[in-house]
């Protein structure tokens, strides 16, 4: 784990038995603190923070902590958090704290060309009151003054508690943000949000002001978090906003492109809500890409270092718990999480190590594939993530084993022809290992989580299924998240052909939103949440519909 320079300030804590071996309570602090927590001198004093004095047997004992003094960097004289506050990938001991400073952040951030120290606070409640931890982390120029942070609250802190994070540099303090640690044991009931697609031009991010209002415990974003397309005129091919630039191309340009992004305040007021667990499709470095191979052939050279930036600059933006990528090669994403006993996932990326598209790429064409299509090494995969995957899913001891990707796995082809060599329709034998694998391991519970397509979809996938077949077992439930923002793909006019085809159980084509998932040990319930129209601001959002599969069955019912 890359940590930035982090220099945690040490909890002491200590269990309701003194090192002495005499049992002891552990002094209960009635009185709010005197001081601002940000003036609190280093302490030894040990206080109960106030979330935790009604925990019955093993209290953690926290000592004060206080909050380190930053100084303020010459030259810095406007707030640099313009791009909010995120947290990710917790686990079941810390969760990654994430900002990046830049007071100008169109244009390549503002900050003074130095390394700056930041100051990072984690609270149990949005007073910060009493720190459950803090230090400082470096935000270096080589990074775009990002910071990520691994904040381990004390031991014995209640597993599920609401956590709160900030960040201060110099006289500037950042936005708050809420976010929480994994469960470490049996879970009654989790909450969360697949989501992805959010291009700039196409639309408003109401979805996301919606997100921010639900009291979930994670996001997954599934990718298309920047598109990097060139800038629009307002009013142009649909724009209801400009991404005011050309098409990054470099570093500079990718890092630009994000913070144009997160200047969005419901993008930020999603993040501020939960945690996220995020990966990445193909916009965030080019449209269709492939590997190592640019959507256009003419544009080869260089490509590789392009790709390189572009997964820099997400890894600047994210709080994910990766290191940064090294100067040139794999990056991997790929990583599994866990939610106690109740969720396992394998989160997939099914862009850096994939054949190039069969057929030339060509959609909704209606002639049959071409003969490359069935080849038995085609991979969206790689071999290496195809192994991981049959080495992770299934084998985490969870009621529900998910696998979080990014494009539509269902079957789709039409009287026999693929119409669209993107997702997993292009790549058949790999498809087919994978569900076969779930099938042959009795892997319980699967479910798959897509997005790309920017439609709603609920899908039942089938090992051993011919192209198009009616044969085959059902594995595993497919719920396709629609866009945050991006406009629709295939023209709702289709619907009803869509909805005929023999894995999927339902499409919304219409609208952009993103799908809740509720999931307790008997049941797993998507309910899909859309824009009434993401072409204006302040929108409603209302529920599509609700679809639940009951543990033990890979079927999905209206509920
Ligand atoms: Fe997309
Ligand atoms: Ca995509």
């Amino acid at each position: 784990m890359f940590l930035a320079g982090s220099a945690a300030i040490v909890l002491g804590t200590c269990s309701s038995t003194s090192s002495d071996g005499a049992a002891t309570t552990p002094p209960v602090s009635t009185e709010p603190p005197d001081t601002d927590p940000a003036t609190t001198t280093p302490s030894t004093d040990a206080t109960m923070p106030p979330t935790l004095t009604d925990a019955p047997t093993t209290e953690p004992m926290v000592t004060a902590v206080a909050s380190p003094e930053t100084p303020s960097p010459p030259g810095l004289t406007t707030d640099p958090f313009t791009l909010g506050v995120a947290s990710g990938d917790p686990d079941t001991t810390s969760v990654i704290l994430w900002t990046r400073l830049a007071p100008d952040p169109l244009r390549g951030g503002g900050m003074p060309d130095e390394d700056v120290l930041v100051a990072w606070e984690l609270a149990a409640s949005d007073t910060f009151a009493t720190l459950l931890a803090a230090g400082t982390a470096t935000a270096t120029t080589d990074h775009a003054h990002s910071v990520h942070v691994t904040a381990t609250p004390p031991a014995g802190a209640d597993a599920d508690a609401e956590l709160f994070y900030r960040f201060r540099v110099g006289d500037f303090t950042s936005p708050v943000g809420r976010t929480r640690i994994a469960p470490t044991s049996a879970v009654a009931s989790a909450s969360f949000v697949s989501a992805s697609c959010q291009n700039y031009e196409d639309g408003f991010y109401t979805a996301h002001r919606d997100i921010a209002d639900q009291q979930l415990d994670f996001v997954v974003w599934l990718g298309d978090y920047i598109y990097e397309g060139a800038s629009q005129e307002i009013g142009a091919a649909g724009a209801v906003r400009s991404h005011g630039t050309p098409e990054p191309k470099d570093l500079a340009g990718y890092r630009d492109r994000y913070a144009l992004y997160k200047l969005d305040e419901h993008l930020r007021a999603a993040h501020q809500s939960c945690p996220w667990f995020v990966i990445w499709d193909d916009h965030e470095v080019e449209n269709n890409y492939a590997a190592t191979t640019p959507q256009d052939p003419a544009e080869t050279d260089g490509f590789v270092a392009r790709r390189q930036a572009a997964y820099q600059a997400w890894w600047e933006h994210q709080p994910v718990r990766l290191d940064p990528p090294a100067a040139a090669g794999e990056y991997r994403i790929s990583r599994a999480i866990q939610w106690g006993d109740l969720i396992g996932m394998s989160l997939l990326d099914t862009r850096q190590y994939r054949t190039d598209q069969a057929c030339g790429d060509i959609t909704f064409s209606l002639d049959p594939p071409c003969a490359e299509t069935f080849d038995d090494d085609r991979t969206l995969t790689g071999t290496e993530q195809e192994q991981w995957l049959f080495d992770t899913i299934g084998k985490q001891g969870t009621v529900w084993n998910v696998i979080g990707q990014q494009v539509v796995m269902a079957d789709i082809s039409l009287n026999g022809a693929i119409l669209n060599y993107d997702q997993w329709d292009g790549y058949p034998k790999n498809r087919e290992r994978i569900l076969r694998h779930l099938a042959d391991n009795a892997v319980p519970n699967a479910i798959v989580l897509s997005g790309d397509i920017h439609l709603a979809g609920v899908a039942v996938l089938r090992a051993g299924a011919a192209i198009g077949g009616a044969d085959g077992t059902p594995v595993a439930v497919e719920f396709v998240d629609t866009s945050i923002s991006s406009g629709g793909l295939v023209p709702p006019e289709t619907a009803d052909l869509v909805k005929s085809f023999k894995e999927i159980v339902d499409v919304e084509l219409a609208h952009r939103g993103y799908t809740m998932h509720t999931v307790t040990p008997s049941t797993w319930t998507a309910t899909y949440r859309i824009v009434e129209d993401a072409l204006i601001a302040d929108s409603t959002v209302s529920t599509y519909g609700r679809f639940i599969v009951d543990a033990g069955t890979a079927a999905a019912r209206i509920g």
